[in-house]
């Protein structure tokens, strides 16, 4: 395990959310996962760690090494044995080091060098700095000391901790301006970064100051390292934690909720007190009954239901990671939202932050459900909204046309004047759900895939707002020579439109994604060009752009144009340096114009506009086009990671 960011790698992700190879001295685990809480003594476990590891998979958890420490037997047991003997676990293993303790007793009665060096001696795969707790209503003058002096413990710390990776807590109570200072500190100093301080948020339910500490402070966290979110344990926070950034959850609440008859669901706890249905239907509680389980004796009670509670918390942490990887998680969250208000608030306030999640946001995923009134909300909708803005700004007049897609029919009824200069009305589609948008733009994500209750109930017809809608007709006689010879196969049935509006619509359809993804440069070069265009035959949607018998652009189900080598060609002679540029090192330029993928640690630099998920040129040093691809990491992560692909390459130069 070397220095830095070397053993956090990306490898799937959804906005902040993130699926990582985590690598430590006992293997690679993936993130975001979840870390039983287990007692340093064997006597007071419960579950024991061997079980959870050959029953449910369980690869890493986290103990206190501070419980250790002050136990007269085991302290010297686990010097001898080492951690992983002595828990029998022979997995990952993070230990604690007693701010816990210092959050309920006010004090620990260990240094912070000694409870570092002891977890050097046991060998935990992660030892975490001992911080000094800040409680979320601590004065400023407060905060700002913990941070000043949890840092310098960090500093210590880092030269102690032998072959182990450090986790750095970040502290800073509420104060934004004091948690990005502990958290720029910390990112030189820690493999791990915990959010510390957030315990008593999440006991009171502060699940939305939780989502404000989040969102201030992600800007200034390194990408490249894994982030703890401390003590978040119950799985009805785990899609939003994710949402957030995290990567590293822990949960003692599987066992002390157990402890006082509890049942942990996604959906929030039941006492086991009220059950009287059989209402889960999990393995264990297949095998054993709720209502029978009331009546075991009390330490078998206590064991089926910490049983019970961790299986949940393990799947709902596998669902979270499972709709990272559909692009499906702020529908996850939203979900949860509705278990209660708490969630609600905390979704809302990520809602409100959008700029904490736009640089991370994919250009567009499978599918966009409406949930709640907050799916609107999402950045996915924001950035739409604003890119809109951009992209009507300096239209001419508007038509109002009603309707839901860009169909045959829906040309069919496009006023015959329409052609393909910006100055010409735009068609508003005024009955989507994101209110009035240019029929050439319905089709683009989320909008083409978005599904909400609109669709089930009667349209609102209103008349958009922007710009001021005109119904006059000019019968302006047709400039031909501004035609573009385009060619398109529109399904023909009865709706079809006449050829000829089709074609100028399949036109303005085609200039409109380009300006859409690449501005009003883009539309015009490609609007003095003599395009064709080719549709899916089946559904009729747009399917390539073509050039001279070569495609340029291949559009997507997203309605969004992906470039093939020439169309990255076009778009390079366009588009001024460094926009949509990535510039790889010397190294890498050879495997790039080969068709190989651009690794992060092969990136000079990128244009700042770049976000993960995008189509962008890779060029090297010297502007030279070496091919096009997608990315993975957004700009200010390329070169930061040392592992793993900033873009997957989709076609590149062809050979000499
Ligand atoms: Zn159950």
């Amino acid at each position: 395990v070397g220095e830095g960011g070397e053993v956090f790698e990306l490898v799937e992700r959804d906005g902040l959310a993130r699926i990582g190879r985590f690598e430590t001295p006992h293997g690679v685990v993936e993130t975001p996962i979840l870390l039983p809480v287990v007692h340093a003594d064997p006597d007071h476990q419960g579950i024991s760690p061997s079980e959870m590891r050959e029953k449910w998979g369980v690869e890493a958890i986290i103990t206190s090494s501070y419980i250790l420490h002050e136990n007269a037997e085991l302290k010297d047991k686990a010097r001898h044995e080492g951690l992983h003997r002595l828990l029998d676990f022979h997995g990952t293993i993070m230990t604690d080091s007693g701010a816990f303790q210092q959050h309920v007793y006010g004090d620990v009665a260990v240094t912070p060098e000694e409870i570092i060096l002891y977890q050097n001696e046991i060998g935990t795969d992660i030892a975490t700095v001992l911080d000094r707790f800040i409680e979320p209503g601590a004065s400023r003058q407060d905060a700002e000391q913990g941070v000043e002096e949890t840092l310098l413990r960090a500093m210590e710390a880092r030269d102690k901790r032998g072959q182990r990776l450090l986790a750095v807590p970040i502290q800073g109570g509420l104060y934004k301006e004091l948690r990005e200072r502990s958290a720029l500190g910390s990112s030189a100093l820690g493999d791990v970064l915990c959010v510390g301080g957030i315990v008593p948020l999440f006991e009171t339910y502060r699940f939305a100051d939780i989502t404000r500490v989040m969102t201030n402070l992600r800007p200034s966290l390194p990408p490249e390292k894994p982030v703890h979110l401390f003590g978040m344990g119950h799985p009805m926070v785990f899609a939003l934690g994710a949402l957030l950034g995290g990567d590293i959850f822990d949960t003692s609440s599987y066992h002390k909720f157990a402890k006082r008859g509890a049942l942990l669901f996604p959906e929030g706890s039941v006492d086991l007190e009220s059950v009287r249905e059989d209402v889960c239907g999990c393995k264990l509680c297949a095998q054993t009954p709720l209502t029978k389980v009331k009546e075991l004796p009390r330490g078998e009670r206590e064991l089926h239901l910490a049983r019970h509670n961790l299986n949940q918390c393990l799947l709902e942490m596998k669902r979270v990671r499972q709709a990272i990887r559909d692009g499906e998680l702020w529908e996850l969250a939203e979900r949860r939202s509705t278990s209660h208000p708490a969630l609600l608030a905390a979704l809302r306030e990520a809602t409100a932050s959008p700029d904490a999640f736009l640089p991370y946001e994919p250009p567009s995923r499978k599918s966009f459900l409406i949930l709640s009134e907050l799916s609107q909300h999402r950045p996915a909708v924001v950035r739409f909204q604003r890119n809109l803005a951009k992209y009507v700004s300096g239209r001419g007049p508007g038509i109002p046309v009603a309707g839901q897609r860009l169909t045959s029919r829906q040309l069919s009824r496009a006023p015959p004047e329409i052609r393909q200069d910006p100055a010409d009305p735009t068609l508003w589609m005024t009955t989507t759900p994101l209110g009035p948008v240019p029929l050439e733009l319905t089709e683009v994500y989320p909008l083409g895939c978005l599904v909400g209750p609109d669709e089930f109930a009667a349209f609102n017809t209103e008349m958009p707002q922007v710009p001021e809608a005109e119904e006059d007709e000019e019968d302006s006689p047709d400039e031909d020579k501004e035609e573009e010879s385009t060619s398109t196969q529109a399904k023909s049935s009865s709706d079809a439109p006449d050829s000829q509006t089709a074609e100028r619509w399949a036109t303005r359809h085609a200039l409109g994604i380009v300006e859409w993804c690449w501005g009003r440069a883009a539309r015009t070069a490609l609007s003095g060009k003599q395009f064709n265009l080719r549709h899916s035959r089946a559904s009729g949607r747009l399917r390539e752009i073509i050039l001279d018998g070569a495609v340029l652009f291949v559009i997507g189900n997203d309605g969004l144009p992906m470039p093939t080598f020439l169309g990255a060609k076009f778009l390079h002679g366009i588009l001024p340096f460094p926009s949509m540029r990535v510039i790889a090192n010397e190294d890498a330029a050879p495997f790039v114009s080969s068709g190989r993928s651009l690794f992060s640690r092969h990136v000079i630099s990128a244009d700042k506009a770049v976000g993960p998920g995008q189509h962008v040129l890779v060029v090297d040093i010297n502007d030279g086009l070496l091919g096009v691809g997608r990315t993975l990491m957004a700009a200010q992560e390329m070169g930061r990671f040392t592992r793993g692909m900033a873009v997957r390459v989709t076609a590149h130069r062809p050979g000499d």
